[in-house]
C-alpha cells in the first residue's frame, strides 16, 4: 500500500500528522504477491511441524527471496520433496482460509502454533481448514487454491537451524517460465532436448579438458622454440625483451625454459599487462625479491618474489620501462 497524498512525511517521520486526511491506494499486484508468500508460509510451517516436528523460528519476505528458519539441523533430499508434495497437495485441496477474532480466553482453547503476546483482550485468528490455526494480523488469501504452486528452492545451515527458501503463486510461475526459457534455449543451442542437456554438457566439459591439455602441450612446445631462439639471438648475459601480446603467465613459461638451458638472466616485460618478470638460475648474485622490495616503490610498482625470480605490476608503460632500464643496469653492475 502506498499513500497517494502524504503531508509532511519523511524517513524519520513516516506517518502523516494526526487528524490529516490522506488518500490511500493499494498496490494490488504487490499486495497479492505478499498475500501468497505470507499465507504460503503459514501452510509450509504447519506441514513442517506435522511431518518432521520442525518449528519455524523466523520468516523473511524479501523482494527476491522468501525463507523460513526451521528448528532442525538438516533435511534430506527425500524429506524436502515430501514437504513440497504435501504443501502442493494442500493447495490442490483448495481448503478454506478463515479469519476471525477471539478473546484471549477463547484463544487458550485453540490449537495455536504459538500464543502471541498481544495487547487488549482480542486477537485475530487465521485458520487453514484442517491444517493450521495461527494468531496473525497479516494479509492472507481466502483459499489454499489461490497459492497456485509452491516450489522449494534451496536450504542452508543457519546457527543449528535450517533456512529453507521457497516461492508460492506468481513467483513460482515466473520462476517456471524463466527456467523453461533457459532450458529450452540451451537445449536448442545444443541440438538436444532438456533431458539430453546434462549428458551433452558433460561431454562438452570432457572435450574442453582434452583441448586444454592439448593447448598446454602446444604452448610448452612454442615456449621451448621461443626460448631457444632468444638464447641464440642474445649474445649477452641478459635477455631483455618486451612483448606486446603475452601475459605474465606465458612469459613465466618461456623464462623457465631459458633458465633451464642457459645461465643468462631474463628480464621480460609485457605492455599487454604493464608487468615485468625477472628470473635467473642462480648463476648471478642478484637477489630478485629483496631488490624488488627495496626499489619498486620508487617506480610506482607493486610486486615481489624470491631470490631467483620476481614479478611486478605498474600503473603505466613509462614506469614499467624506467624500472626495466634500472634493473638492467643493476644486474650489469653485479656481473
Ligand atoms: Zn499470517
Amino acid at each position: 500500500m502506498y499513500i497517494k497524498k502524504l503531508v509532511k512525511c519523511s524517513i524519520n517521520s513516516p506517518h502523516p500528522p494526526e487528524n490529516t486526511t490522506v488518500e490511500c491506494q493499494i498496490e494490488w499486484e504487490l499486495r497479492y504477491d505478499h498475500m501468497q508468500q505470507h499465507t504460503g508460509q503459514h501452510l509450509l510451517s504447519a506441514i513442517c511441524i506435522d511431518e518432521y516436528d520442525a518449528h519455524t523460528s523466523s520468516f523473511h519476505l524479501g523482494k527476491d527471496t522468501v525463507s523460513i528458519d526451521l528448528s532442525v539441523s538438516e533435511f534430506s533430499d527425500n524429506q524436502l520433496i515430501h514437504i513440497e508434495n504435501q504443501v502442493n497437495k494442500a493447495i490442490y485441496e483448495n481448503r478454506v482460509i478463515k479469519t476471525y477474532f477471539v478473546s484471549k480466553e477463547q484463544a487458550g482453547t485453540l490449537p495455536l502454533r504459538k500464543m502471541p503476546d498481544v495487547e487488549g483482550d482480542e486477537m485475530r485468528i487465521v485458520e487453514i481448514d484442517g491444517i493450521d490455526t495461527s494468531a496473525c494480523a497479516g494479509t492472507h488469501v481466502s483459499r489454499t487454491g489461490e497459492l497456485g504452486l509452491m516450489k522449494l528452492l534451496k536450504t542452508e545451515k543457519s546457527k543449528g537451524n535450517t533456512r529453507v527458501y521457497f516461492i508460492f503463486g506468481g513467483r513460482a510461475l515466473k520462476d517456471y517460465q524463466q527456467t523453461h526459457n533457459v532450458l529450452t534455449t540451451l537445449a536448442n543451442q545444443h541440438s538436444t532436448n532438456r533431458e539430453g542437456l546434462i549428458d551433452k554438457i558433460a561431454k562438452i566439459e570432457t572435450e574442453n579438458k582434452q583441448y586444454q591439455r592439448e593447448i598446454e602441450e602446444l604452448k610448452g612446445k612454442i615456449d621451448h622454440f621461443l626460448a631457444q631462439e632468444l638464447i641464440q639471438t642474445h649474445n649477452d648475459p641478459i635477455i631483455n625483451k618486451t612483448f606486446e601480446d603475452k601475459s605474465l603467465k606465458e612469459l613465466q613459461g618461456i623464462a623457465r625454459q631459458i633458465n633451464a638451458a642457459s645461465n643468462q638472466c631474463v628480464i621480460f616485460t609485457t605492455t599487454l599487462e604493464n608487468k615485468l618478470l625477472i628470473s635467473h638460475n642462480g648463476s648471478i648474485s642478484v637477489q630478485c625479491g629483496p631488490l624488488f622490495k627495496q626499489e619498486l616503490k620508487n617506480f610506482n610498482g607493486k610486486g615481489g618474489g624470491n631470490n631467483t625470480s620476481a614479478q611486478a605490476a605498474f600503473e603505466n608503460a613509462n614506469d614499467l620501462d624506467t624500472f626495466k632500464n634500472f634493473l638492467d643496469s643493476k644486474i650489469r653492475e653485479s656481473l
